[in-house]
């Protein structure tokens, strides 16, 4: 959710929680306040949509961190790890990202973000065996 600093709310982000009393100055149309808040902030969502890898870096890092270290104790002893990126690719405004870590469980995220509704989801999958085949195998 976003809002002007006069409390109206930014088109294109979520609308909840709504300021209780916002500023009757005529909001994202007449003011010239609440223009500039709407513009600075879209100007900064391009910014973080146009370095995509390191958004869905930032974000499966953040999932990962909830999913393996819920409890202090786990986040405790959480060992350091790095987000390594596999592949990306991009598609009009939509992207995907798909990527492992340095930890040792074999897992493989792609984080993909649909433009048409605004989400951004993150699927797993476990690698089963990776075998690498004789060059007479592969056509060579
Ligand atoms: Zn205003």
């Amino acid at each position: 959710m976003a809002y002007t600093g006069h409390g109206h709310h930014i088109p294109g982000t979520p609308n909840t929680r709504q300021p209780k009393n916002p500023v009757a100055c005529g909001g994202i149309n007449h003011c010239l306040r609440c223009i500039k808040d709407v513009r600075e902030y879209q100007e900064i969502m391009v910014q973080m949509d146009f370095d995509h890898v390191q958004k869905a870096k930032d974000l499966l890092r953040a999932y990962i961190d909830l999913g393996y270290f819920g409890s202090q104790e786990e986040w405790n002893q959480k060992p350091d790890y790095k987000v390594v990126v596999l592949w990306t690719s991009m598609v009009l405004d939509n992207w995907e990202v798909v990527a492992r870590t340095t930890l040792l469980d074999k897992k493989i995220y792609k984080v993909s973000y649909n433009c048409a509704t605004g989400k951004i989801a993150i699927d797993t999958y476990v690698l089963v065996r990776s075998d690498v085949l004789p060059k007479h195998e592969a056509g060579q």
